[in-house]
């Protein structure tokens, strides 16, 4: 069978939501893919940011099968350790008190909406949440009520209760400063929004902004958390801490699960009742996620993350000097965008060609949100081939 073949009977069953790709993809192995010729890939983009250990990590795999042949689900109204060993961790890692775990990223920041309501209502004050222009944190109702205007076309009404103001301006925020706001809720390094880093006066800012309100200040770190950027989450780099904290992609190493945290105040305005949900957590997913941060934590891939991001950054600045087209290269760790004067989709898909798997965002930026243990010599086999891309690119304008 060729590429082609699935692509078009899939053309014909799947909701058009995605302009997929015509490639399939039959088996991963670290941060290699092959597809249905057999023909070999370096994986940039694990999945969107998920498969942060690699692509069927032995001990993801080991703990999902063993775990699967002991007990998958048995829902929430009962107790498993697997869940609570990492609730535990969880807490640990992101020095906050409280969490719920989910089966996606939407739903961790429905679940912090929801909970800096609560919070806001207990103290009387409105329910409003503000955004950032720019910024994605899902495509339910809910999430694309805080997200970008063009993920709304058509599908008013659009919840209430939501404002946005530009990222990076403090003034903005202190401009809207009301009895009406529950909650803002802002991406540390913007991901979709195309490798966007906030600024540390920004996040401190909002952080004193949060305190003096009452206002929950809500991370979410879907994207940039579970040691992507070389540290658990990118709050670490920024010495500030959110009241409620969102988890998802990276979290199962592949397995579909999320996490909403929150600290103590938070949790006081929750009761018995007030959230629920049947799948968020069970014994599978929390085996594989278990697996995925010991995974991290044995193989200090956050270091790790942190040194080849850095590495990655200046073979990618040198490139800039060589290549026009390069506007700007920015990111922490291993989430690394590179603006282009122009479209980043025809250099992903000749990037493709050339065997490697990358992501274009935000128009112009080149995503790069490799696994954490992607290995030198990969990341100089994608070199190799951007390099080969932006010269083909170079020569096809200068021929013009
Ligand atoms: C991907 C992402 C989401 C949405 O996660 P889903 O699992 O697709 O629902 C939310 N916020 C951020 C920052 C993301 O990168």
């Amino acid at each position: 069978m060729e590429n082609i073949d699935l692509h078009t009977i899939d053309k014909k069953y799947y909701l058009p939501t995605f302009n997929r790709i015509p490639i399939t993809f039959l088996k991963g192995s670290g941060s290699r893919l092959w597809d249905i010729e057999n023909k070999e890939y370096i994986d940039m983009l694990a999945g969107i940011a998920v498969t942060n250990v690699g692509h069927c990590h032995p001990k993801v795999v080991k703990s999902i099968q063993d775990q699967a042949a002991e007990l998958m689900h048995i829902s929430n109204f009962f107790v498993s350790p697997m869940q609570v060993a990492l609730s535990e961790l969880l807490v640990k890692i992101s020095k906050l008190d409280r969490v719920f775990f989910t089966n996606s990223g939407a739903e961790s920041v429905e679940g912090a909406i929801k909970i800096a309501r609560r919070y806001a209502h207990s103290i009387g004050r409105g329910g409003k949440i503000v955004s950032m222009q720019n910024s994605f944190h899902g495509r339910t109702l809910a999430t694309i009520a805080t997200g970008q205007p063009k993920y709304q076309e058509g599908f008013a009404p659009i919840p209430q209760g939501f404002v946005q103001v530009p990222f990076n301006d403090l003034d903005a925020i202190k401009a809207i400063v009301s009895e009406e706001i529950a909650g803002i809720i802002v991406e540390p390094i913007q991901g979709e929004g195309g490798i966007r880093p906030a600024n540390k006066e920004y996040l401190e800012g909002l952080r004193k902004i949060c305190d003096e309100n009452n206002i929950a200040l809500i991370f979410d770190e879907i994207q940039s958390g579970i040691g992507r950027t070389g540290n658990w989450f990118a709050k670490d780099h920024y010495g500030v801490q959110p009241d409620i904290l969102t988890s998802a992609k990276g979290l199962g190493g592949g397995m579909p699960i999320g996490a909403f945290l929150c600290n103590e105040k938070i949790a006081n305005a929750i009761q018995f009742g007030d959230h629920g949900t049947t799948f968020g957590g069970n014994p599978l997913a929390a085996a594989a996620s278990m697996a995925t941060l010991s995974a991290i934590v044995e193989e200090n891939l956050t270091q790790a993350a942190k040194e080849k991001g850095d590495w990655l950054m200046k073979r990618l600045n040198e490139l800039k000097e060589k290549f026009p087209v390069i506007k700007e290269v920015r990111g922490l760790g291993l989430m690394i965008g590179v603006e282009l004067t122009e479209p980043a989709l025809p250099y992903m898909q000749q990037l493709l060609k050339e065997g490697v798997v990358a992501n274009a965002t935000a128009v112009n930026v080149l995503r790069l949100v490799p696994a954490l243990n992607i290995s030198k010599t990969e990341l100089n086999s994608f070199l190799k081939a951007l390099e080969k891309v932006l010269k083909m690119k170079e020569g096809e304008k200068n021929g013009k």
